[in-house]
């Protein structure tokens, strides 16, 4: 399916953000797939399909579709990703998620197609924010700081950009929690200038091109009528001032230095946790606050323990003969090693839970979840003359008294 989108207006700025709500409800448009007016300027968008968005196949399992969201996710999120069609793409990602990780929209969708979801009344992406789901799946401590701002007058003071940080854990680690040490790179507010971007002593002058307004008009004329266009003042950079740059920080106000800061990671955390430190990010300009520090985590996998949520799930061989009398096996947690009971008459695959010796909740660390302990039975491919003998023992045992007759 295409959607068409007509556009009669001269965008100026605003990344095409206001185009989400007109092309929402040209959406019910029915069947012409393509619609082409003489004189009018559009824009056709593909309407993407859900899975190939994730990039994940139909019949991906929950988890997969989780794990290939929250990839996508963190490399587009507008607080990492600048890059123009970054904002778009991240929603996009957030719009298949939603509908892909609900059961029934996903039902609804593979029948009908993303149509189906609006005769069922219910609809994708335009009614849900996706820094939300963002939000809710990547268990941030707080909002969003900063979100949307950032495009005020350029002589008002302005927050920093927000600064991100890759932090690998190791299993144990993002298990119990742990502090670290890490050094960030960030613009910090100059010296030598204050954080004003003035060479000290120099007094600044109102900038001649825009008279000190920051910003020039400029019209053009079209076949639709004349159009005004609002733009910075490139003398001045939209200051409005004029003013002799400081040497150490080249008028910017800031510059690049590394810090080493002590993060507290909770107990708990998980790839794809984000951690967010307030204030750590890159200074303001003109006295705005400065941003915060988004630390992304990875957490590096286990030989043996493999992390399931809070669950932690681990396979223990028996041999077929421990399986039918039962035995106690050492098994490693992360709380080291612990002895685990083999009830007699353990079927192969069956899972034994160690109670709360899982991972512990992500801000309820006295809580915790179970390791789940898989048992598989191993049956000997080889026997000695001796163990054939009893085996076949047993079998004329068995073939004697048949096995309703036990128990
Ligand atoms: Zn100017
Ligand atoms: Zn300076």
């Amino acid at each position: 399916d295409v959607l068409v989108t007509f556009n009669r207006h001269l965008r100026t700025r605003g990344r095409g953000k206001h185009l989400a709500s007109p092309s929402a409800s040209l959406n019910h448009a029915p069947s012409p797939r393509f619609r082409h007016r003489r004189g009018s300027r559009f824009i056709v968008r593909a309407e993407s399909d859900f899975y190939s968005v994730l990039g994940v196949s139909r019949n991906a399992s929950k988890s997969e579709i989780k794990s290939a969201y929250r990839k996508l996710a963190r490399s587009y999120h507008p607080d990492v990703n600048k890059e123009p069609g970054a904002e778009q793409k991240f929603k996009d990602i957030s719009n298949a998620y939603e509908v892909l990780s609900d059961d029934e929209k996903r039902a609804i969708y593979d029948k009908y197609g993303e149509a189906g979801l609006k005769g069922s009344g219910m609809g994708t992406g335009d009614y849900s924010n996706p820094f939300d789901l963002f939000e809710s799946l990547f268990e941030g401590f707080g909002g969003m700081g900063g979100m949307g701002g950032g495009r005020a007058a350029r002589n008002r003071p302005m927050q920093g950009d927000d600064e991100s940080y890759n932090l690998v854990l190791n299993f144990k680690d993002a298990v119990f929690g742990v502090e670290k040490e890490i050094e960030i790179t960030r613009l910090e507010g100059c010296n030598t200038c204050d954080g004003s971007g003035a060479k000290p002593g120099t007094k600044p002058t109102t900038c001649k091109t825009c008279g000190g307004q920051g910003q020039v008009v400029s019209s053009t004329r079209t076949p639709l009528g004349i159009f005004q266009q609002v733009s910075t003042c490139n003398t001045c950079g939209g200051t409005g001032e004029f003013s002799t740059p400081c040497k150490t920080c080249g008028g910017d106000g800031r510059v690049r230095k590394t810090k080493r800061i002590s993060l507290k990671v909770p107990a708990g955390v998980d790839s794809g946790s984000r951690l967010r430190v307030r204030s750590e990010g890159n200074a303001g300009q003109r006295g705005g606050p400065p941003g915060d520090l988004y630390v992304f985590i990875d957490v590096l996998s286990d030989s043996v323990l493999k992390r399931d949520g809070t669950n932690i799930l681990y396979t223990c061989k028996v041999s077929y003969i421990d399986a039918i009398l039962g035995t106690t096996v050492k098994v490693p947690t992360v709380d080291g090693v612990v002895d685990l009971k083999i009830p007699s008459g353990t079927q192969p695959g069956t899972t034994l839970v160690m109670s709360k010796k899982g991972v512990p909740l992500l801000g309820k660390s006295n809580a915790r979840g179970d390791q789940l302990v898989r048992v598989q039975v191993e049956i000997p491919k080889r026997l000695s003359s001796d163990e054939r003998k009893l085996i076949e023992e047993l079998a004329n045992l068995n073939k004697a008294e048949p096995a309703n007759s036990r128990r």
